[in-house]
């Protein structure tokens, strides 16, 4: 297995929309374990296939109280219920944790790995990790979900997170969520690289607007 390289913003490749995947062959079960080993290294909860690159409609995931990760093809959320306050953190965004809304629980369907019909019931954390990671698949990040800047924290600027390379997160006190201590420098550099050859305004748009809200953060 391969461990693959996590795109950070401000990538435009992480708000462009993910494709469905038409046919579940080796090429996808064969992305999808090195998904797996790529969210392992990273102490990640959950990842989604354009984080590491690819648009397709693919996301993992790693429970805290589950053996096993898993792997959901073309997943789809058919029904949220209530809402509730979450921290949340990504591996596309080191070194930021924001304060957002989201579904108490919600049904999902999705297909497995071996082809198979999966129909899916979410609360907490688990609830929490689809959306996030279907999120992913329409170009929508966390950061889109902030009411306001100072819901977003940068680590970097607490005391403690100096000398903190791993750490670890109570999410109202039900399972813990991992997210990578170390903070990405944002240089303005990295924007016009990054994004040069970018024709679509709305990409390019909300690219900019996550240098900015890191900024602010
Ligand atoms: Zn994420």
């Amino acid at each position: 297995m391969t461990i693959l390289q996590i795109r950070t913003v401000p990538d435009p490749i992480l708000r462009r929309k993910s494709r469905k995947i038409r046919e579940v062959d080796d090429a996808i079960r064969e992305l999808a374990h090195d998904m797996v080993a790529t969210m392992y290294e990273a102490g990640g909860v959950g990842l989604a296939a354009p984080q590491v690159g690819e648009l397709k409609r693919l996301i993992v995931l790693q429970l805290p109280e589950e053996e096993e990760a898993r792997i959901l093809i073309n997943p789809e959320i058919t029904r949220r219920d209530g809402e509730r306050e979450v921290e949340e953190g990504c591996l596309s965004v080191p070194g930021y944790l924001g304060t957002i809304m989201r579904s108490e629980r919600v049904k999902a369907r999705a297909i497995s790995e071996s082809g198979a019909k999966l129909r899916l019931v979410a609360d907490q954390i688990f609830a929490q990790a689809l959306e996030h990671e279907v999120d992913h698949l329409d170009g929508i990040l966390y950061l889109d979900h902030l009411k306001s800047h100072e819901d977003l924290v940068d680590l970097s600027k607490l005391e403690e997170a100096e000398h903190q390379h791993d750490f670890e997160v109570e999410v109202e006190d039900e399972g813990l969520m991992k997210s990578r201590g170390e903070k990405r420098v944002l240089i303005a550099g990295d924007l016009t690289d990054g994004v040069a050859d970018i024709k679509d305004e709305k990409i390019l748009e909300a690219t900019e607007k996550d240098l900015e809200r890191l900024s602010e953060g």
